[in-house]
């Protein structure tokens, strides 16, 4: 029997909710930082009856100190100091909270665990995601605490113990059939009679070890839980007020756009808004689960809905970059004419595991981009993968480039009164790619001259609008 049927209405407070209604709140690594901050959060949990499944990240600064902590040469005092760094985050925050008896035993044994671990002597990849772990574990212990003091009825849940990954450390990828039947029995359940507090980030395989769903997964998290539990709506709580035009650190003028479809939000995530770890939109998407982005220090300010429907109104949204991309270019002049060549060259990139984004192609040359930022999935451009190109072409990589995007609904060569092509054309542009999808127009520029070049287009198309 589905989850539906079995629990379709749930008890709130003498009232009854609708199953269909539940929603899932998220608080981000700023959200959590600190006591003040969580009861900012726990108070916005509280103020929506509707809200029974709470993800967290670990505190703002623990899953940096935990990546330190997971190199292997760290010498035993710098070694101290994170562990150090890291408990010293988790006081500032018990002093100002009683802990109860199931909360102190689980938080001070997971403390424990995290310091004998923290020691290992070599930091594998499955070690690794232990260790990355212990942010959100501990965490969510507190967040559980400080609903609990506010009068909710308040359990924390190993999130583990639902949230089923494959095998790929660091990286992991979820079995969404798998995360709905557990969470159907052991999750589900729950939610009737407490608001349950659980973790971003993390999961396990199906040996039980644990996972990560890669930096900034938890906000993944939230939505792989929305859908398992059949949830209305997911709330991100982050640090803005929403998702942005562009970024606000380089144009005041940016704005926080009230609606996006889910093509846009996700093109947008993409190509380099960071506000929502780009997976999110997946799950969302595919069950129809409506997504909140909004400030946990200014939830009365509203923020963004990503939703199903389409935008109204078809134009451009707003602008994002992302630097540090790579322009391949291959050529063979012995291709004239002859049929096969791309698949040669798709072939080589995909055994090397390169995943190419803007694609141009002439009939004996194919120029396409690679995402090489520090947190790309696949950053390198392997020597080997160049060589085995260049036994039958000519290759040429370019460095320092930045991918600026537009994204929007239909958007148009000239749309009204603006004309894109003519803003466009007072840039450098290296490469351009405009019409594989509905929602982006893509192209390249120097990336000493990307930051102007966003202002130029917020200015004369965002801001015109
Ligand atoms: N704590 C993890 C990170 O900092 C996951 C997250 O916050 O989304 O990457
Ligand atoms: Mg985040």
């Amino acid at each position: 029997m589905s989850f539906l049927a079995k629990f379709s209405l749930l008890r709130f407070k003498g009232e009854t909710v609708s199953n269909s209604n539940i929603n899932v709140a998220k608080f981000g690594g700023t959200s959590v930082a600190d006591y003040d901050a969580m009861v900012r959060c726990a108070e916005i949990v509280l103020s929506n009856p509707n809200t029974r499944l709470v993800a967290v990240s670990a505190s703002s600064g623990v899953t940096n100190h935990l990546v330190s902590l997971a190199n292997d040469t760290l010498s035993e005092a710098e070694r101290q100091a994170h562990i150090d760094a890291v408990v010293a985050i988790q006081h500032n925050i018990t002093e100002k909270l009683t802990l109860d008896a199931d909360i102190t035993d689980g938080f001070l044994a997971t403390l424990e665990a995290f310091k004998a671990h923290a020691l290992t002597s070599e930091f594998d990849a499955r070690a690794t995601d232990e260790l990355l772990s212990f942010g959100e574990r501990l965490s969510s212990y507190l967040f559980t605490q400080v609903l609990r003091s506010l009068g909710a009825t308040s359990l924390r849940f190993d999130v583990r113990d639902v949230l089923a990954t494959n095998s790929h450390f660091g990286k992991a990828e979820p079995n969404v059939e798998r995360t709905s039947e557990l969470a159907e029995s052991a999750l589900c359940p729950l939610l009737a009679d407490n608001i349950i507090v659980t973790q971003g980030f993390i999961g396990a395989n199906s040996q039980g070890e644990t996972t990560t769903l890669g930096r900034g997964g938890s906000d993944y998290s939230a939505a792989l839980l929305a859908e398992a539990i059949d949830a209305k709506a997911v709330y991100i709580w982050t640090d803005v007020v929403g998702i942005f035009s562009t970024d606000p650190r380089l144009c005041v003028k940016a704005a926080p756009i009230a609606k996006l479809s889910f093509d846009e939000a996700a093109e947008m995530a993409t190509f380099g808004a960071k506000v929502l770890h780009p997976a999110t939109i997946l799950p969302a998407s595919r069950s129809g689960i409506s997504v909140f982005v909004g400030s946990s220090r200014a939830p009365e300010q509203g923020g963004t809905w990503i939703e199903k429907e389409k935008s109204e109104q078809a134009g451009i949204r707003a602008v994002t970059q992302r630097k540090n991309q790579i322009l391949l270019t291959v050529k063979s002049p012995e291709m004239l004419l002859a049929s096969g060549f791309l698949a040669r060259v798709f072939t080589i990139l995909a055994k090397y595991n390169i995943s190419v984004d803007l694609v141009t192609t002439s009939e004996i040359s194919v120029a396409l981009t690679l995402d090489n930022a520090p947190n790309a999935s696949r950053p390198e451009l392997d020597q080997a993968c160049l060589d085995e190109l260049s036994e039958f072409c000519h290759v040429t990589v370019e460095n320092n480039l930045t991918l600026v995007a537009l994204i929007g609904s239909e958007i148009q060569l000239r749309h009204g009164e603006l004309n894109l092509m003519g803003v466009l054309s007072d840039f450098n542009i290296r490469l351009i790619c405009h019409g594989a999808s509905k929602h982006n127009l893509c192209f390249l520029v120097e990336q000493t001259e990307s930051d102007n070049v966003v202002q130029a287009i917020h200015s004369r198309l965002l801001e015109a609008c």
